[in-house]
């Protein structure tokens, strides 16, 4: 409504001076010169108007969802539009790892939006009331923001935002050690034990999409079970310690993470199995028609395998046919479609 009554006002000031510009060419010099002050006055005052509605162009919030990777038009609405609330980052039209910080701060400072770093149609609703009140948010007051580059012991990249959806978690970028996601749940999805663990967990939005993924499974007649979801950074220590003493340290870090590299710890993660292979996670569930029906239909969940077969190099890790990722269905679709991986969509031109 507001935006509505500036229009008009600003309509008819371009009337008026359309109208006062006529008169004015009809006038003599005399007639200029008597009202030296008029017209000064009337140009500041269109000079103003041309700005409020240029700034209400710009700050329309874009419909459309934009993640990690979308470009054009919307994302730089989005950006003038975080610009305007107190975010200090950069129009460019690329959402950027600024852009995907400025948003998962903005979530993380209201309860009710899950922080992904996404630009969903939650988050587009609570942007707009704050353009619309023309209010201000303390930016990085949940998630400082980071300006160089933080690195462990061994050299690994530190990152910044563990809450982003699409982050890149690796054996060169790793999840902060205190990093706990605060809003893991446990899915109602089948599991091969009883006992009430902290694996069973998830983060809400994975959760929920592993609950759709196991329905349509069901319905397919295909029997999936969750085997091994949230981890805490303790619990990943204690794992490839023992894994070390077992195998070896060279021989684990191909199959088992350090602390930190594993995307268990992130909550967006589950190993799925099935009764054909003992509820194992082991290569030839792969084969199984539980396994061949995981790779054909996770991404429409918005899952994907995340250590394919024939990406060692890339990702490190031996093929995982069991190990599912939440990434959201866009990211997904692409990888799964492409027969890539997330280090490869990221570092691919769109
Ligand atoms: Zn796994």
């Amino acid at each position: 409504m507001v935006h509505f009554k500036k229009n008009i006002i600003f309509v008819l000031t371009i009337v008026l001076l359309a109208i006062s510009g006529c008169s004015n060419d009809h006038s003599d010099s005399n007639n200029q010169q008597e009202n030296p002050t008029t017209n000064p006055a009337l140009e500041e005052n269109e000079n103003t108007e041309k700005e409020t509605l240029e700034e209400v162009k710009e700050l329309i919030v874009p419909d459309q969802e934009l993640e990690k990777k979308s470009e054009g038009r919307d994302v730089e609405l989005l950006q003038k539009a975080l610009i305007r609330i107190g975010y200090p980052i950069t129009v460019n039209g690329i959402y950027d790892e600024a852009t995907t910080w400025a948003i998962t701060d903005f979530q993380l400072q209201h309860d009710e939006l899950p922080a992904l770093g996404v630009f969903n149609k939650e988050t587009k609703s609570v942007l707009e009331k704050y353009i619309e009140n023309e209010e201000s948010i303390q930016a990085g007051k949940a998630l400082p923001p980071v300006d160089e580059p933080v690195f462990t012991n061994e050299g690994k990249h530190i990152l910044g935002n563990p809450y982003d959806q699409l982050a890149i978690i690796n054996k060169e970028n790793t999840l902060p050690s205190d990093y706990e996601p605060d809003d893991l749940v446990v899915p109602d999805v089948r599991f091969p034990f009883t006992e009430d663990l902290p694996k069973k967990k998830m983060r809400k939005v994975a959760a929920d999409a592993l609950e759709k993924l196991f329905a349509a499974a069901d319905k397919d007649g295909i029997k999936l079970y969750a085997q091994s979801g949230y981890r805490s950074y303790e619990t990943q220590e204690t794992l490839f310690a023992n894994y070390v003493q077992r195998d070896g340290e060279e021989a684990a870090n191909k199959y088992s993470a350090r602390p930190g590299e594993s995307e268990h710890q992130s909550g967006l993660t589950m190993d799925v199995t099935s009764e054909a292979v003992n509820y194992e996670l082991t290569v030839e569930f792969g084969e199984t028609k539980e396994g061949k029906w995981l790779q054909e239909h996770a991404a429409d969940y918005g899952f994907i395998i995340r250590y394919p077969k024939g990406k060692e190099e890339i990702t490190k890790y031996q093929y995982e046919p069991w190990h599912i990722r939440y990434v959201g269905k866009k990211a997904a679709k692409a990888i799964m479609e492409n027969n890539i991986t997330l280090e490869e969509y990221f570092s691919q031109e769109q």
